[in-house]
């Protein structure tokens, strides 16, 4: 497959009187981690449900590789979905290598590769347990495993990460990469930013079931970047600019955050700073996720 993109387009879904989607369109590229992220009720899980074919939304279109998504596209999908659905009385790896063989996987195959991917999780030696005498985070990684038995070309991902311990959350995120660096779109809804931060190549942020920023994650953070300034004074714990059109929002032993009005002159800043001590450190600060998001949802 030459361009692996999958494009969604234009998704509008309404259940009963409420909009759930409206006009939703992204891209996830191959290779790139992509995070979803937006508030609970957003429309993460009802835009995952869409493209991987479980709700046929009233409107829009999804495609990969260019191609809408016709049963043999989608049976080389990965998808967990928001509500786990495994076998609770089958044991965990005859349930993964069963699931393999129902998406075509041959028998040796997918022998080794629920074993792999047990390794990989850390649940090697629960493979023979029942599923549900599983922890439930653990259920969480066997959830994931079941999404990749099949080596999909397209992840997508329903929360994956909510309930892990940090170990498992490590094991997840390096599966993850490890998919990705595989050329596999991977897209992942999750709440718990600071990760999505960490992790993602590319962000998709969605209010109220339109999608308010979506693209390479450095540079949409960095094009809010604006003009906010961190700048540290040595022995100066509290040290603020008096200059016009500045305002210290915060000062403490990390340095001043300084906001400057349009007008206002950074390298005045600078000046001023180094009047009151030896400057340490001077820069333009680049918004967190969590305060990109904050920003977009407003
Ligand atoms: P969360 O972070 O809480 O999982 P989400 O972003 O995944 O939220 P969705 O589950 O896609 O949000 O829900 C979007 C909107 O659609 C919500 O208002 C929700 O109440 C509504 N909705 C979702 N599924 C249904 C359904 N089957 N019937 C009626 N309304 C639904």
């Amino acid at each position: 497959m030459t361009d692996a993109t999958l494009a969604v387009h234009g998704l509008t879904h309404d259940f009963g009187e409420r909009r759930a989607l409206d006009g939703v369109s992204f891209e996830v590229r191959p290779g790139r981690l992509t995070g979803f992220v937006g508030a609970n009720g957003a429309g993460k899980t009802t835009t995952m449900r869409a493209i991987v074919g479980v709700l046929r939304p009233d409107a829009g279109t999804v495609t990969f590789g260019g191609s809408p998504m016709g049963l043999e596209v989608r049976r080389r999908i990965g998808y967990m979905p928001e509500e786990r659905g495994l076998y609770p009385k089958m044991k965990v790896a005859e349930q993964l290598v069963y699931l393999a063989r129902v998406l075509g996987v041959a028998k040796a195959d997918a022998e080794s590769r629920a074993s792999g991917l047990l390794d990989a999780l850390g649940l090697a030696e629960r493979r023979d347990d029942l599923l549900h005498t599983l922890s439930l985070g653990n259920q969480q990684r066997v959830q994931v495993a079941a999404a990749l038995i099949h080596e999909p070309d397209l992840l997508i991902l329903d929360e994956p990460f909510s309930g892990l311990d940090p170990i498992a959350m490590d094991a997840m995120a390096a599966r993850l990469r490890d998919r990705a660096e595989a050329g596999v779109p991977v897209l992942f809804s999750s709440h718990q930013l600071d990760l999505v931060e960490r992790l993602c190549d590319d962000l998709v942020l969605i209010h109220d079931g339109r999608v308010v920023a979506a693209g390479d994650a450095r540079a949409l953070r960095e094009e809010r970047a604006g003009r906010r300034y961190r700048v540290a004074v040595a022995g100066e714990d509290a040290w603020r600019p008096a200059l016009a059109g500045m305002t210290a929002v915060e000062a403490g032993p990390h340095g001043t955050l300084v906001d400057l009005d349009d007008g206002a002159d950074p390298q005045e800043l600078l000046v001023a700073a180094q009047a009151a001590g030896p400057v340490t450190h001077f820069s333009r600060t680049v918004p967190s996720l969590a305060e990109l998001f904050a920003e977009v949802v407003r």
